[in-house]
């Protein structure tokens, strides 16, 4: 059952972000970074001197029950709440995105990003360029297929968007957006080529569901001149750098769940709201379509969970 018995313990310590609370003289709760609680009925003395002797590996004088020691490691080390000491040093979103659900959310894909291509410039994309480097994420000029674009754009750039789109698409790249549009920070769609809808799909989408189709085509063939540009400041820079780091580091970490592939995620910054939009793979779409090429069951399953 458990692996437990066979792992070296001797530098394990309590998960960071948990905590417990002793509620009277018997019970006490331990909560768990996720969330979810564990309450015991018994030993609330004996398990709140075990868990404080975990908080770290240096000696304390705290007097522990081996017994009880045993038994709490055991069922911390099954939630994943025993962790090495220097995990501590991690960053606490690392921490917490761990954490996350179960191995379901994670997506067994041959080739996760490791790094990241940037395409475009303007302020967006050199305070992601800045983020992302603060937060130890490797950005190459090279193009190979362990890299992921982000292409960044301080307006809605059709012309621009959808030929990074397109080229991405033939050249099999993943690729993620990433632009300022009607007064929101928009990120998204994630593509990757032949299995998730692609940037065209969406537009096309958009469409097709609009009530004012040619003035919205008007809109996406016309230019980029015209259309609000991204001025920033300190609460919006702020603002991006943490959406697009966030949303990179679900992708390197392969929480595909959490990158929301079928998605496009609008942030608007003063009411923070967060709309997701789904969208679907269009079967005719001029860019992405390619009929030889199924999608791979793990990602099919992530587009019925989420639709
Ligand atoms: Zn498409």
């Amino acid at each position: 059952m458990s692996e437990f018995k066979n792992m070296d313990t001797q530098n394990l310590i309590l998960h960071p972000d948990t905590d417990w609370v002793k509620i009277d003289e018997n019970r006490i709760q331990l909560r768990q970074p996720d969330g979810t609680h564990i309450t015991f009925d018994k030993h609330a003395t004996d398990i709140s001197n075990a868990l404080t002797a975990l908080r770290s590996t240096e000696m304390n004088d705290v007097s522990v029950d081996e017994d009880i020691m045993k038994q709490l490691k055991e069922l911390l080390d099954s939630k994943g709440l025993l962790v090495q000491e220097d995990y501590s040093s991690v960053s606490q979103f690392q921490r917490l995105m761990d954490l996350h659900g179960t191995s379901a959310g994670k997506i067994d894909l041959e080739s996760i990003p490791t790094s990241i291509t940037f395409l475009g410039d303007g302020k967006l994309a050199s305070l992601t360029k800045e983020s992302l480097k603060k937060s130890n994420i490797k950005i190459t000029d090279n193009q190979d297929s362990s890299s992921l674009i982000i292409a960044i754009s301080d307006q809605e750039d059709h012309k621009f968007l959808r030929k990074a789109n397109a080229t991405a698409v033939k050249k099999n790249q993943p690729i993620l957006f990433f632009r300022w549009a009607q007064r929101k920070f928009v990120i998204g769609p994630f593509v990757i080529p032949k299995q998730t809808a692609c940037l065209e799909c969406a537009y096309k989408r958009e469409l097709g569901s609009s009530l004012f189709p040619d003035e919205l085509k008007a809109y996406s063939t016309g230019d980029a001149k015209n259309s609000p540009s991204y001025e920033g400041g300190l609460v919006l820079d702020n603002m991006a750098s943490a959406l697009i780091t966030r949303h990179i580091m679900t992708i390197l970490d392969g929480n595909y769940d959490l990158a929301g592939p079928s998605n496009i995620v609008k942030v608007d910054p003063v009411y923070l709201n967060i709309k997701y939009s789904p969208i679907l793979r269009l079967p005719r779409c001029g860019v992405c379509n390619n009929t030889e090429d199924k999608p791979k069951r793990t990602i099919r399953e992530q587009f019925s969970a989420k639709a």
